[in-house]
């Protein structure tokens, strides 16, 4: 069926009515995750299980072809007219951080599976089969330390995950690998890396992923509806340390001092100084401090502090940018460790490339959004999602954001319900047009 037959107000109402199953999806896999104040859905765990099961149940009600890959992602299909052309995958995950919201992920998939329905509703037969994609393991860097890239279950899928990552990712309770959780989780850590990735871009039309936004820029503009148009990336050094030497506050001069606080307050400022400087030259970058802290088995008042530990997180939607960074990092440490006596140590640094979403996806939300009375704004992702690691696979990729109240990795996330319908109309409207 062409698009065009499926008049925008069809399809709204068809969405319309379908919205009393993204309520009950949305509710029924709130309290089955709940750990209150938030939701808990750890990865390849039983909070991200339960809401996979609550989605398959919710698939077979709806007659959608249901099946896993050897990582434990779910696929829910509703076939098309062509079962042979390449398909369209919609999609994002369903794991949180521990007790986070409810929205983050888990509103993705919703609107991908109440889309389908709003198909079937509409009695749309799409060209291409159109496949909702519930991932797993995005936020594993929120239960996982150790060296990783996040974003598990969908670099597997796709080949990117190097199998050394499911060794190297320790639990932070647990301290056992990521591979020995995803086996107690039921998949198959040796499927990754071994032979053609399971998700190949050929096969595919392109990835679609709605997202609630995680910044305040369209609660600030009054806007329900974001189309992305890239997503930044990281350069992260997760465990970095200045080495001193712990002495006499009072007794020890400043010049025989090894202060590894006042070095590494130091080079901090002169990070910080940077992002500064690049931002007025009209780049992007944000640069964070989220840990820094001294041992408290160690740190006394009157002592000079001999140890401290931090953490970078750089972010910018180019790559050189983030590059740089790391260079300046470490011709920073290098001076203020020499001039101040101490020693930084940085365990690698961990890049997550930016990815550019597709220019003629994005054109054709924002028709989308004018065809179907949307107020929307493009706008670029500050976070990390699932849609960058397929853009890096070669997929075609768009997203669409959600207007959202007080962040994401959180309890306080809020999401009006008539937003998510909104944007999942735009979700629909983009699988059933071709
Ligand atoms: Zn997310």
């Amino acid at each position: 069926m062409r698009g065009a037959s499926l008049s925008a107000e069809r399809l709204t109402t068809a969405v319309d009515e379908s919205m009393p199953l993204a309520q009950a999806l949305l509710e029924e896999v709130r309290s089955l995750t709940a750990d209150e104040p938030g939701v808990s859905r750890e990865p390849w765990g039983r909070g991200e299980q339960l809401a996979l099961d609550t989605l398959a149940r919710a698939a077979a009600g709806l007659e959608l072809e249901r099946r896993t890959d050897p990582f434990g992602n779910l696929y829910l299909t509703l076939p098309g007219a062509d079962r042979a052309a390449p398909a369209w995958l919609a999609g994002s995950h369903v794991d949180s951080v521990p007790a986070g919201g409810n929205y983050d992920g888990l509103a993705g998939v919703v609107a991908g599976v109440t889309s389908l329905a709003a198909l079937r509703r509409a009695g749309v037969a799409p060209p291409c089969d159109t496949t909702v994609m519930a991932i797993r393991g995005e936020e594993v860097s929120a239960w996982y330390g150790g060296q990783h890239n996040g974003h598990i279950g969908s670099r597997a899928a796709l080949g990117l995950l190097p199998p050394d990552e499911l060794d190297s990712a320790i639990h932070s309770r647990s301290g056992r690998t990521l591979r020995s959780h995803m086996q107690e989780g039921g998949a198959d850590p040796a499927a990754v890396g071994r032979g053609a990735p399971y998700l190949a871009s050929a096969r595919f039309r392109g990835y679609l992923e709605l997202h609630i936004e995680q910044g305040p820029v369209l609660e600030a503009r009054a806007i329900p509806v974001g189309v992305v148009s890239a997503i930044r990336g990281a350069m992260r050094g997760r465990s970095c340390r200045c080495l001193g030497a712990y002495t006499h506050s009072g007794a020890v001069p400043h010049e025989l001092r090894s202060d590894a606080v006042m070095a590494t307050v130091e080079l901090v400022h002169e990070l910080d100084r940077e992002g500064s400087r690049v931002r007025a030259a009209d780049g992007d970058l944000a640069v964070t401090v989220g840990k820094l802290f001294t041992d408290a088995r160690q740190h006394a008042l009157t002592k000079v502090p001999g140890e401290a530990e931090f953490s970078l997180d750089f972010r910018s939607r180019d790559e050189p940018t983030l590059v740089a960074m790391r260079s300046l990092t470490e011709r920073l440490a290098r001076e203020i460790g020499e001039r101040r006596r101490v020693r930084f140590d940085f365990a690698p640094f961990t890049l997550q490339r930016p990815a550019a979403m597709d220019a003629a996806f994005r054109e054709r939300l924002l028709a989308g959004c004018r065809a179907l009375g949307i107020p929307a704004l493009e706008m670029p992702s500050g976070a990390g999602h699932d849609a960058q690691d397929f853009a890096h696979a070669g997929f075609r990729t768009g997203m669409i954001f959600v207007r959202n109240s007080h962040g994401s990795h959180n309890p306080d996330e809020a999401m009006d319900i008539a937003d998510f319908a909104l944007g999942t109309r735009l979700l629909a409207w983009m699988l059933a047009t071709r």
